[in-house]
């Protein structure tokens, strides 16, 4: 609904006193609990419905290798308002005009991948966030939350994908502790690994391969020992893709390329370059089907409460309500009732069961 006032509109409902048992408390109610609220009761919530999943066959074999995507993404940005959560940074001002701060929320969030479903989209699961804290680097946020989550989802993953911002030894390290493998963009070419790849690309052949619709040009150098402050090899993968698109303007055909460079501690054997490149590219996932969707289908940076336990309260509930949305959406509903029809409108149908009934000539 994107506001605790949109929620107490709809108060006359005829929905909520089923649920509830008793009538809707007001939006101030809302979001006094919310700040009160115990974030780790959510949090089993969320492992609760990985679990029933699980225990129900719903969660599909992962081939031996399964993924999760980390990212820290930023939420709740402000110029006036601010907690004693919010990180905050200093804006330059234009035009003559004064520098000012700016306060914002930032959080790591985890989204669990599993292997393809045959004939279906995969059902993503958001597994858990933590907030960064101020004067803290992303990657020690990180750290934290993946002790957590590797306490309670010992073996649900093998491998965490990342951007170029993990392509840090103490991450690298961090996961192999715990006998995990990383996969990260590698971008820094002030780094001896990277110079050391780099004059390997120029000196040997690639091998063609294909991702997607797009022909690629592969490079992998396992065992690079230049990063020793890494406890293990690392493998080295580039992916110079080409594909074409028609341009929108005159339909023409345009050739357009990408050139990735990842770090990894996976071994060669059993996992091939073209399995590691699609691991690879699968870190764009948290982007497209994590922060997007919380954002654009579920009002997730909308402030309901600006304190540091309502806010992350509020972002572990819609973690919790999309998992089990997507969970109904790909596990209950037939296939035949499906077809054809979006999610949006799966959610304006349900939304609406919640505003009908209501009699606008009776005042709130
Ligand atoms: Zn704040």
């Amino acid at each position: 609904m994107g506001s605790l006032n949109a929620l107490e509109l709809t108060a006359r409902s005829r929905f909520f006193r089923p649920w509830l048992g008793e009538s809707l408390c007001s939006a101030d109610t809302v979001g006094r609990v919310s700040a009160l609220l115990d974030a780790e009761g959510l949090r089993q919530g969320i492992h609760h419905v990985y679990e029933r999943l699980k225990r129900n066959k719903a969660w599909p074999d992962h081939r031996g290798i399964g993924v999760v995507v980390l990212d820290g993404h930023e939420s709740h940005t402000s110029y006036l308002q601010h907690c004693a959560g919010c990180l905050e940074r200093t804006i330059p001002g234009k035009d003559g005009r004064a520098d000012r701060t700016q306060f914002y929320h930032r959080q790591v969030t985890l989204l669990l991948l599993p292997a393809a479903r045959a004939g279906g989209e995969p059902l993503r699961l958001l597994l858990d966030l933590e907030p960064q804290r101020a004067g803290e680097d992303e990657v020690a946020t990180a750290l934290r939350l993946l002790t957590r989550v590797l306490g309670a989802y010992p073996r649900a993953f093998d491998l965490v994908l990342a951007d170029a911002l993990y392509a840090t030894a103490p991450f690298f390290n961090f996961l192999l502790g715990y006998g995990k493998h990383a996969l990260t963009v590698l971008k820094d070419d002030r780094r001896n690994l990277y110079q050391d790849a780099a004059h390997l690309f120029a000196a040997v052949a690639p091998q063609t391969g294909s991702f997607r619709n797009r022909s690629c040009l592969w490079w992998d150098f396992p065992d690079l020992l230049s990063w020793p402050q890494v406890h293990s090899p690392v493998r080295v993968i580039r992916s110079l893709e080409t594909w074409s698109v028609k341009r929108q303007l005159d339909g023409k055909k345009e050739s357009r390329t990408s050139d990735w460079v990842w770090a990894t501690t996976l071994p060669a054997q059993p996992v091939s370059t073209e399995r590691a490149v699609g691991f690879g590219h699968q870190r764009w996932d948290i982007e497209n089907y994590g922060f997007n969707e919380l954002v654009h289908g579920w009002h997730a940076d909308h402030i309901y409460r600006h304190e540091p336990n309502a806010i992350e309260c509020f972002l572990l509930m819609a973690f919790l309500a999309r998992n089990i949305f997507h969970a109904f959406f790909l596990l209950n509903l037939k296939p035949a009732i499906r077809r054809g029809r979006t999610q949006s409108f799966w959610r304006s149908f349900m939304s609406a069961e919640i505003y009908t009934g209501i009699d606008p000539a009776i005042s709130p």
